[in-house]
């Protein structure tokens, strides 16, 4: 929704001009942040007369500074959906959206108790993505990609924890987090549907592939995968 802003818009908006140039280096070009971005004449040549003035910027929250027309260079190159994330520290402005194509996410709830939470039932996630072509997002566009292993059936303790944690992977799924095009690592297939970095349990009886139960660290692992997407407690107040 956001990709309609400018880059250059979106860079003022996270980070704002230095006066004084620290004695650093950029952690982007490597280079001093007292010398010119190395990516001034590539934004240059791109025809586009860039309004973002060759200084050094730092990020309004966490402080970090780095030259800005290398922060451009690298949110151009990514999904340029309005967000920004230091390179730094890894701190996310704005809301972070991924690549995963269109499809479905049902939410049951079963009786049964998991392994390791004997306390309560079950809430069981289905995930539904049919096999389409690549959007000018992915890695290949106007090629088709595969899903293997769909409907994709995961499983969370019914309990508040657990609670808490569907409803961020809701936040997640709206922006489009939880599944990627890219190659399997396990199969090594190309062109597919692929979890991307938040971890699932999709057994739930039985734990032959090392994403079944019991875990008793699971449920702060996921939390801290979704945060590190920029899916926090904060997503879920009105
Ligand atoms: P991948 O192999 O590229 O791995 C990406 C991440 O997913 C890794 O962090 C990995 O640890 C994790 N992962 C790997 N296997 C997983 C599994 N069985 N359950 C949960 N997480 C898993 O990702 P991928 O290609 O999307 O999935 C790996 C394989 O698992 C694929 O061959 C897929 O078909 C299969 N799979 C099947 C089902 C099913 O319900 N039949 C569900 C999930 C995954
Ligand atoms: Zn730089
Ligand atoms: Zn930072």
């Amino acid at each position: 929704a956001a990709s309609a802003q400018r880059p250059e818009e979106v860079i003022q908006r996270y980070m704002e001009v230095v006066a004084g140039v620290p004695d650093e280096d950029c952690i982007i070009c490597m280079d001093q942040l007292s010398n010119p971005s190395g990516y001034e004449t590539a934004s240059s040549e791109e025809g586009g007369q860039s309004t973002l003035p060759d200084t050094v910027g730092k990020f309004i929250k966490c402080g970090h500074t780095l030259h800005m027309l290398c922060m451009l260079a690298m949110y151009n190159n990514g999904t340029k959906d309005g967000s920004l994330q230091c390179p730094s520290c890894k701190t996310i402005y704005g809301e972070k959206t991924g690549t995963q194509p269109k499809g479905k996410m049902e939410i049951y709830s079963i009786a049964q108790s998991l392994p390791g939470h004997p306390d309560c039932g079950t809430i069981q996630i289905i995930y539904s993505i049919p096999p389409g072509l690549q959007g000018p997002e992915h890695p290949n566009p106007g090629q088709p990609f595969t899903c293997r292993g769909f409907p994709r059936f995961c499983f969370l303790p019914d309990n508040d924890k657990g609670r808490k944690v569907l409803e961020l992977l809701k936040v997640a799924w709206m922006r489009r987090l939880i599944f990627t095009v890219g190659t399997s690592s396990t199969t090594g297939e190309p062109d597919t549907v692929v979890w991307n970095g938040i971890h699932h349990k999709t057994e739930m009886m039985s734990n032959l592939s090392g994403h079944g139960y019991p875990d008793p660290n699971y449920l702060d692992n996921v939390l801290s995968e979704l945060a590190s997407q920029g899916v926090t407690e904060d997503c879920l107040k009105p």
